[in-house]
């Protein structure tokens, strides 16, 4: 069963698309969060972002990259969230990788993304330097 993005990139249900190239698509939300709401997916089906092979992951950012400024222009924003919800406990709904560029407007009620997470936690110094040696020791 393929994701109703997958859909989208098959023609087999309407979208108004506003990008296409040979492995990535932008088309606008069906439930904008603002004017001008565009999802940018890449066209093979990768549920999160951990999945994307790094040749996609480039093509992908270059039309994330490509879309935010045309986007802004096209409906007048003052400024954009640009966003992926990677994963199912961070709010992604639809499994199929897509990054949000939603257009900010001055004194639209939004927030940043400093308000997506709950509380922030309480950490030490040292706490802070075994994360950051945990990371470093991964990438
Ligand atoms: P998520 O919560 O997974 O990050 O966001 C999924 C987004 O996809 C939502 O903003 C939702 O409005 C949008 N969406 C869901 N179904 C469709 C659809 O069939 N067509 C379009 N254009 N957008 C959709």
């Amino acid at each position: 069963m393929s994701t109703i993005f997958s859909q989208i990139v098959e023609g087999e249900i309407p979208a108004r698309i506003v990008y296409e190239d040979e492995t990535t698509v932008a088309f606008l939300d069906a439930n904008p969060l603002a004017p001008g709401h565009t999802l940018v997916i890449p066209k093979d089906e990768y549920e999160r972002l951990n999945d994307v092979p790094d040749d996609i992951a480039t093509d992908l950012y270059a039309t994330v990259h490509r879309m935010v400024p045309v986007v802004e222009d096209a409906v007048d924003a003052d400024a954009t969230t640009v966003a992926f919800n990677n994963g199912e406990e961070a709010g992604q709904e639809v499994p199929h990788v897509h990054c949000h560029i939603v257009p900010r407007f001055e004194g639209d009620g939004g927030g940043p993304i400093h308000a997506v997470a709950g509380d922030r936690p309480s950490l030490a110094d040292d706490e802070l330097d075994d994360i950051a040696d945990d990371i470093e020791s991964r990438v």
